[in-house]
């Protein structure tokens, strides 16, 4: 049976280039997405048209009846073998002192708790000692843990920061349960991410800062979730890759 990857927050950006990436790599594909359908029904179109399955599932990663949701699409399809933790928000730039409680809740029930939900789920149905096949998990960090992101947002670094923590800990956890659990951390990289916090130009004015004097596209991010996805990446285990052009 085909082995199944689910991917959060695929349906635009860094998600939607994993998604086509690990359908070339002979994966079905849950394409979860927030809210929108016709971008996720684009991804779900390219994917059928590399000869894999996919399907797209609207949920948000925060809910854990949607997680159900997502995992339950996964589960129709065949085995679980990969899941990509991806989804993840950034808010408007402000100093810590402005934030309100909501921005703050949002940023960690999405960021942390969606991450940690999703793995939770897939553990019970990859574990080797819960009866499972194994797989492998791969979370969507950030360089902004390292940078602390002031007067934009701490708390997305924060969250980040907490990933990382997450992703070695549950690395080592599983690691003797046939679960690889990685982690990527990406440096300024061309998606849409960058204006839902409302600075569309980021990338661009921040391009001195970056050694390599461009952003990243969300591809270039993809290669390495692909990376340890597979089983090249096989003695991989609680790490994180950072792909940030030298920043
Ligand atoms: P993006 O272009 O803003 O796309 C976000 C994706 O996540 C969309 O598919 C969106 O769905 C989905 N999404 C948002 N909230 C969700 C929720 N609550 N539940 C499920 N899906 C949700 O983001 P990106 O730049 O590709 O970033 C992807 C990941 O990489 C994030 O974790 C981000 O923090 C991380 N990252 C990005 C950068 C960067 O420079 N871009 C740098 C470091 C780390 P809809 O299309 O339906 O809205």
């Amino acid at each position: 049976m085909t082995k199944v990857a689910i991917v959060t927050g695929a349906s635009r950006g860094i998600g939607r280039a994993c998604a086509i990436g690990l359908a070339a790599d002979g994966f079905d594909i849950v394409v979860n997405y927030a809210g929108n359908t016709a971008a996720a029904d684009e991804v779900v179109a390219l994917i059928i048209a590399l000869g894999r399955k996919a399907v797209a599932v609207k949920g948000d990663v925060a809910s854990e009846a949607d997680v159900a949701a997502i995992f339950a699409a996964a589960d129709r399809m065949g085995t679980l073998a990969a899941l990509v933790n991806n989804a993840g928000v950034v808010d408007k730039a402000q100093p810590v002192v402005e934030m309100s409680t909501e921005r703050l809740r949002r940023m960690f029930d999405i960021n942390v708790m969606g991450t940690i939900f999703c793995c939770r789920e897939a553990i019970r149905r990859m574990s080797t000692r819960l009866g499972g096949k194994g797989g492998a998990i791969v979370n969507l960090s950030s360089i902004a843990p390292r940078l602390g992101a002031p007067g934009q947002y701490v708390d997305y670094a924060a969250a980040k920061g907490a990933i990382d923590s997450f992703t070695l800990g549950l690395g080592r956890e599983v690691a003797n349960e046939g679960i690889r659990v990685n982690g990527v951390q990406p440096g300024l990289i061309l998606t849409d991410i960058h204006a839902s916090g409302g600075i569309p130009d980021r990338v661009e004015a921040l391009r001195d800062t970056i050694p390599i004097k461009r952003g990243g596209t969300a591809e270039e991010i993809a290669e390495a979730v692909r990376w340890l996805v597979s089983d090249k990446a096989s003695y991989a285990v609680g790490t994180l890759i950072t792909v940030s052009g030298g920043r």
